[in-house]
């Protein structure tokens, strides 16, 4: 394993960064725009501004830790609107991002809106649960936890009447608008009726599957300090990469204990689909020894598996989203919410959405 340089003068030990690396990324400053005014993929843009070596080292690891990505198809737009709008405001990313800081550092911002927009590791004590047990000690006298919605009727007054499961039996209710958080492939089921092509344009977002296995050991069995790591394709191995949750929210582990997730799959990796818990296991044990040199067994071992894990935003995204958007508009009784629109870590999804209750007009 070797450690991500943290800052500029790091650049110059790093293993992970070679003199050639430095200098092509000095080198953007002068590179010109030429860049199409079409979508293009991470790994065209990447390589266009900078080199192969910069996208397989380093931007690759970044897309594998998010979306479990295929740089070759994601798209630029959606990814990385800034680094694209930098290069088509100043010609070049590295010019933009200087100019952009000294601009930047004599605005005046919302202290609110800079701490959930700064990408920080964040969790609770009892972990991500407590987000979700909150919510529903705040909500539940008029909600329904673990209802199954199995069809939506929509009717000619602009109303709409949905059933769903619950508790064994089958209830319905009218509702007069109705915000849809659920995954884009389920959202599309129950659209079909209002506009099949808004409901194909929703069925078309791909969603790369992922295979999750925690592993628990009483005892210290490695000596690193960090987050964990990510691990590039060039170097063949299965594991996408490891959360090291002991050292990031050392409550989450008794002290000298070691708590390790490790991840597999990703829209890279099809033919992983359809493993079994003990192929996660077994590999995931074998790519341990080798990345950090751990052999013995883990005390608890927990695995999940996600078919349909994390919306990809593939080239054309941004425009499918913009049609999707237009489409619901013509449609005011209906609203749609979640990872596959604006981005895909909890904080979006939490930013999306006070965005959204603010702008909401009912
Ligand atoms: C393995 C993995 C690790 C991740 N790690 C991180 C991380 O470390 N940090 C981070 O920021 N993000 C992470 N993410 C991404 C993040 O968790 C998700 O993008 C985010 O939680 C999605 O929120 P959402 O509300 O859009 O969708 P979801 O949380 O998927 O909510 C959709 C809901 O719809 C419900 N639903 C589906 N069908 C029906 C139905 N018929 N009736 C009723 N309800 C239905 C589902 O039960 C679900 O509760 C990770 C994702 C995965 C898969």
């Amino acid at each position: 394993l070797h450690p991500l340089p943290k800052g500029p003068l790091d650049l110059f030990t790093s293993k992970v960064i070679s003199w050639q690396d430095i200098k092509t990324l000095l080198g953007e400053y002068f590179r010109r725009n030429n860049a199409s005014s079409e979508d293009e993929s991470v790994a065209d843009f990447i390589t266009r501004r900078f080199s192969k070596d910069i996208l397989d080292n380093i931007v690759e690891l970044l897309i594998t830790g998010i979306y479990a990505g295929d740089p070759k198809r994601l798209s630029v737009r959606s990814i990385f609107p800034k680094l694209r709008d930098l290069e088509d405001q100043y010609g070049s990313i590295i010019k933009g991002f200087l100019k952009s800081k000294k601009q930047k550092s004599t605005e005046s911002f919302d202290p609110e809106v800079m701490a959930i927009n700064k990408r920080k590791l964040v969790s609770f004590k009892g972990g991500m649960g407590v987000l979700v047990d909150a919510l529903y000690n705040d909500c539940h006298s008029f909600m329904e936890c673990n209802a199954e919605v199995q069809s939506i009727r929509f009717q000619d007054n602009n109303r709409a009447s949905i059933s769903y499961e619950y508790d064994g039996s089958v209830k319905t209710i009218e509702a007069d608008h109705i915000i849809f958080t659920t995954p884009a492939y389920v959202t599309s089921n129950w659209l079909k009726s209002l506009s099949s092509e808004l409901s194909d344009l929703l069925n078309g977002i791909e969603y790369a599957h992922i295979h999750v296995a925690c592993l628990a050991y009483h005892k210290k069995v490695h000596g690193y300090r960090g987050f964990g790591f990510l691990s590039p394709r060039k170097e063949k191995l299965n594991i996408l990469g490891c959360i090291w949750n002991e050292m990031i929210f050392p409550p989450f582990a008794p002290s000298g204990s070691v708590n390790l997730t490790a991840m597999y799959g990703g829209a890279c990796h099809p033919e992983m689909k359809g493993w079994t818990e003990d192929q996660l296991i077994s590999q995931t044990l074998e790519d341990l020894e080798t990345t950090m040199g751990i052999s013995d067994p883990p005390d608890i071992v927990k695995t999940f598996f996600y078919d349909k894990g994390i919306p990809q935003y593939n080239i054309g995204h941004f425009d499918r989203i913009n049609r999707i958007m237009e489409i619901v508009k013509k449609n005011p009784h209906v609203s749609l919410l979640g990872n596959y629109i604006n981005g895909v870590g909890i904080n979006d999804c939490v930013r999306n959405s006070y965005q959204f209750i603010e702008d909401l007009e009912i």
